[in-house]
Parts: structure tokens; sequence; C-alpha cells
């Protein structure tokens, strides 16, 4: 059985932005940690492997 790499651009076992190796099996999907290598956000996606996105920033204009 072949092992597929994710083309959505989703980091697997790092930061999709940097490339900083994250590695850990205490991490929950969804939770939001702070890569180590630019101190962007990124939300859990996937686990086992883990993979990780950039998390949404979080809107400053809320449009009232
Ligand atoms: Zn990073």
């Amino acid at each position: 059985m072949e092992l597929q790499k994710p083309t959505d651009g989703a980091g697997v076992n790092g930061c999709p932005t940097c490339a900083f190796e994250i590695l850990g099996d205490h991490y929950l999907e969804g939770e939001v940690i702070t890569c180590g290598g630019c101190s962007a956000e990124l939300e859990v996606v996937g686990l086992g492997p883990l993979r990780l996105a950039e998390a949404p920033e979080v809107e400053e204009d809320w449009g009232e």
C-alpha cells in the first residue's frame, strides 16, 4: 500500500509556512498551536500523521 502525500497544501509533520518540523502525538484535531519556527498560528487538521494548516486569522473588523 503506497502512502500518498496530500496535495492540498496542508503541512505534514511541519509548518506549511516555514517547514519547521513539528512532531508529537499529543495534539488534538482542531487545536491551534504556535509554530516554533515562524510563530505562525497553525491549526491541527489531521492526526496520524500530524497535519497542520495555517489557522484562519481573526478578523478584527466585525463589520458592525
Ligand atoms: Zn512556521
